[in-house]
């Protein structure tokens, strides 16, 4: 048997569950259930949030998970990767007000950057020789410039709408991500073999649609 976590409900959610279904996989899913079993393969999905999911299959109370690189890399468990899904495509952007001087990134130097990645930008913003403030906000990143905490800001981005709305431009592109599926280092033989099957189908599924 395998545990699969997915995300509950947000932009993960849909895909997963489709993904699953196209691998051929059957279960009932209901929106008051945190688990369910699927009938015709030896696999049972958690529902949960999409941040909790990288430390669970880490510790192995989940198999396997589906979650977005940006959390899996900003959790720091990137190694649990085992194969790329191609859906949830965004990117984590560094945005500024719109009207504000910008030629490079040496412009952030000694600013304060609301983000709610503060490793993954860490990371960047030390490969770039730059130092600054991070703040690590949870959520409406975006806003964070406006009510003044923060000269620049750090989000995910993918039409870059919402950054538009709240007078920002994308400057910089720091990371680049797509929905993965992700599995704890300990699993056993037999779940080792449930696990290749799967990504066989995966692949399939992947296949077919290009
Ligand atoms: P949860 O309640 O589970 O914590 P959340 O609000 O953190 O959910 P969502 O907004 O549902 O997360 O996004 C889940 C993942 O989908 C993100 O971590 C990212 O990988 C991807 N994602 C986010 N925004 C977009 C987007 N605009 N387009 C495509 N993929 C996105
Ligand atoms: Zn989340």
């Amino acid at each position: 048997m395998l545990r699969l976590a997915i995300q509950k409900s947000g932009r993960l959610s849909e895909d997963s569950l489709a993904l699953i279904r196209e691998c051929g996989i059957n279960f009932i899913s209901s929106s008051y259930k945190l688990k369910t079993e699927a009938t015709n393969f030896p696999l049972e999905i958690l529902f949960l949030r999409d941040d909790d999911i990288p430390g669970y299959v880490q510790d192995g109370v989940a198999d396997l998970g589906i979650v977005g690189q940006n959390v899996l890399v900003e959790a720091g468990y990137p190694n649990l990767e085992v194969e790329p899904l191609g859906f949830s495509k965004c990117r984590l952007s560094l945005a500024v007000p719109r009207a504000d001087a910008y030629a490079s990134v040496e412009a952030l130097q000694g600013k304060n950057i609301a983000t709610s990645y503060p490793n993954i930008l860490g990371r960047y913003l030390a490969e770039n020789g730059v130092q600054a403030h991070l703040h690590t906000i949870s959520g409406s990143v975006e806003i964070a410039p406006s009510i003044g905490l923060a000269e620049a800001i750090c989000d995910i981005v993918s039409s870059g709408s919402t950054l538009l709305g709240n007078g920002l431009r994308e400057v910089e592109t720091v990371f680049r991500s797509e929905a993965v599926l992700i599995a704890q280092p300990n699993l056993s033989a037999e779940q080792a073999d449930l696990l290749a099957q799967l990504q066989f189908r995966m692949q399939a599924v992947r296949r077919a649609k290009r």
